[in-house]
C-alpha cells in the first residue's frame, strides 16, 4: 500500500512550481530563515528564492525536511481543484502530463538555443530572431514552435492560482 497521499503523488510527479515552469522565483516570508541551499534574491524590497530550486532534481529532494515556508503551503489551481473535488486527481495528473509532453516537444524545437530552462531557451530564441519576428517568413519557418508556445502558455494559465 502506498504511503503517499494523492496531493503528494500529484506534486511529486509535477514540480512545475519548483523547476521554473510556472514562476522564475518563489516568495520568502519577511522574517523567514531559509534553510541552506536556497539562492535568495530581493526585488523591490520583497524576498524570493530563485527557481529552478537547487533542491529540485526531477522532484523535491528535501520533501521531508525543512523547506521554504511557501513549499508547504502553495497550491496551484489544478491541485486546489483536485483537493476540492472539482476535478479528479486522475484529471489533474493528465493536465500535468500534457504540459510535460509539450515541454519535451518545445525543448526539442529549442535545442539550438542555449539556456538553463525552457523559459531561458525561448527568450534566447526570441532574442536571436528579434529583428524578423514579425515577418511572414519567420512565422512560417517557426510555426510549429510558435504554436506550441502559445498552447503551452495557455495550459500553464490553468495552473495559476486565482
Ligand atoms: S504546480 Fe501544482 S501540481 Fe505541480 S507541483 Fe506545484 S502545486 Fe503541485
Ligand atoms: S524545496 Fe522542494 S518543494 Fe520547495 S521549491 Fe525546492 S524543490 Fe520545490
Amino acid at each position: 500500500m502506498s504511503d503517499t497521499n494523492p496531493e503528494q503523488a500529484l506534486c511529486k510527479g509535477c514540480g512545475f512550481c519548483c523547476d521554473d515552469t510556472l514562476f522564475p522565483h518563489a516568495v520568502v516570508e519577511k522574517d523567514e530563515v531559509l534553510p541552506p541551499g536556497f539562492e535568495e534574491v530581493v526585488e523591490e524590497g520583497k524576498r524570493y528564492f530563485t527557481l529552478p530550486c537547487s533542491h529540485f532534481n526531477g522532484m523535491c529532494t528535501i520533501y521531508d525536511k525543512q523547506r521554504g515556508s511557501i513549499c508547504g503551503t502553495f497550491q496551484c489551481s489544478v491541485l486546489e481543484d483536485a483537493i476540492e473535488e472539482e476535478i479528479s486527481f486522475v484529471e489533474a495528473a493528465d493536465l500535468v502530463a500534457k504540459v510535460q509532453s509539450q515541454k519535451a516537444r518545445i525543448n526539442r524545437l529549442l535545442a539550438a538555443y542555449p539556456g538553463a530552462t525552457i523559459r531561458d531557451r525561448y527568450a534566447e530564441f526570441e532574442r536571436q530572431h528579434a529583428e524578423r519576428k514579425d515577418t511572414m517568413e519567420f512565422k512560417l519557418q517557426y510555426k510549429d514552435l510558435l504554436i506550441e508556445w502559445v498552447v503551452f502558455k495557455a495550459r500553464l494559465k490553468r495552473f495559476s492560482p486565482e
